[in-house]
């Protein structure tokens, strides 16, 4: 497969400051890519710079095989999303998704079946002629998505395109992304700083961390190999238990800390089998499953369950631990567990 966006030895700084430092970055022909970072981490510079709307002070940019560096944004073939909608609030519906076409004096006929064929995608037919501040949010960012996708762009950049809407909006927009991303076979690329958002649209995911790749795969990789505590944790979802309490788990101490997920804990009020004794503090019914916050020496632990099995808040429970699961880590790093000789650390 080839490469449809490429950004190599990409160096940004602003005075002083490193806001990006990328040696190589690319994606394939009909990828959803995700840029996952924490604020700061430099997300929306790399998004700028694809775009064409900030200039790197070294590296170059490739866009279908095609070295753009040089290229200003309206010469790019990209379509740009951005959170806050960016709808010109005096134009209808029809009139801001056609706005691309309408500028590069494209024929009303053209537009007209361009436009009907995206209000059909994104779901707007007979909104067409409503204004931005008549529709809901969810709404005006399909429009904005529409806008961008008019000219059949080689790249959709999106800069956290979902953060403005309610969590429901959000999460069936998420399905119009992918829907459309899927339908249209564009390559997009799409910044957040939403793990769960990245986890379920990413192809592949890209997590920055001070102007640095901390990780770049696919969702399983990153969550079940994540290569530093950094990139574990930022997933969320995990438990961390300091080096002092490795002995009793059986564990040499020259770790930092041992990672175990959530779902990788189970709990019992059968306290025999376990040296690990913990006190519930809490318990959060989501509707479909429990999380349960415990503490056990000193530390809170955090354990998703479907059943709670008679556990109640100020519980007495045994904590069971899947150790085939577990991740340590040293010096931020996680150490695979074969490497240690730890096959069976229980
Ligand atoms: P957020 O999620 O908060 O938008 P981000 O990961 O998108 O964060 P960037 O906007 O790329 O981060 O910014 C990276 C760093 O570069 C930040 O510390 C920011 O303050 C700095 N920065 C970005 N643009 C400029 C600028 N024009 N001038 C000076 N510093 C800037």
């Amino acid at each position: 497969m080839t490469s449809q966006f490429e950004m190599h030895n990409i160096r940004k700084t602003f005075g002083k400051f490193l806001a990006l430092s990328l040696d190589n970055l690319e994606f394939d022909q009909k990828t959803y890519a995700v840029i996952l970072g924490p604020s700061g981490s430099g997300k929306t510079t790399l998004l700028r710079i694809a775009a064409g709307l900030e200039s790197p002070d070294t590296g170059s940019v490739v866009i279908g095989g095609k070295d753009v560096t040089a290229l200003p944004s309206w010469k790019r073939s990209v379509g740009l999303v951005f959170q806050n909608y960016a709808l010109y609030p005096h134009l209808t519906v029809y009139e801001n998704i056609a706005m691309p076409m309408t500028v590069a004096r494209y024929t009303n006929d053209y537009i007209k079946t361009h436009v009907h064929e995206l209000l059909d995608v994104m779901e707007l037919e007979g909104q067409e002629n409503k204004y931005p501040k008549q529709l809901s949010g969810g709404q005006q960012q399909r429009v904005a998505l529409a806008r961008a996708l008019i000219k059949k762009p080689a790249i959709l950049l999106m800069d956290e395109p979902l953060s403005n809407l309610d969590a429901r909006v959000r999460i069936d927009l998420r399905d119009y992304l992918k829907e459309t991303q899927r339908k249209l076979g564009i390559t997009a690329i799409h910044v957040t700083h939403d793990q769960e958002e990245a986890m379920a649209l990413g192809d592949q995911i890209v997590i920055l961390n001070k102007a640095l790749v901390i990780q770049s795969g696919t969702p399983a990789e990153i969550y079940s190999k994540p290569k530093t505590l950094f990139a574990a944790s930022f997933l969320g979802g995990i438990n961390l238990i300091s080096s002092e309490l490795l002995p009793d788990l059986g564990i040499r101490k020259d770790f930092d800390a041992l990672g175990v997920r959530i779902q990788d804990i189970s709990l019992s009020m059968e306290k025999t089998n376990t040296d690990m004794i913990g006190k519930v503090i809490n318990i959060q019914y989501l509707g479909y499953q429990y999380i349960v916050t415990l503490e056990f020496a000193g530390t809170r632990l955090r354990v998703r369950t479907d059943n709670l099995n008679g556990i109640n808040e100020n519980s007495e429970v045994g904590i069971y631990i899947d150790m085939a699961k577990i991740m340590l880590f040293r010096d931020g790093n996680r150490i695979p567990i074969e490497e240690e000789g730890l096959e069976s650390p229980a």
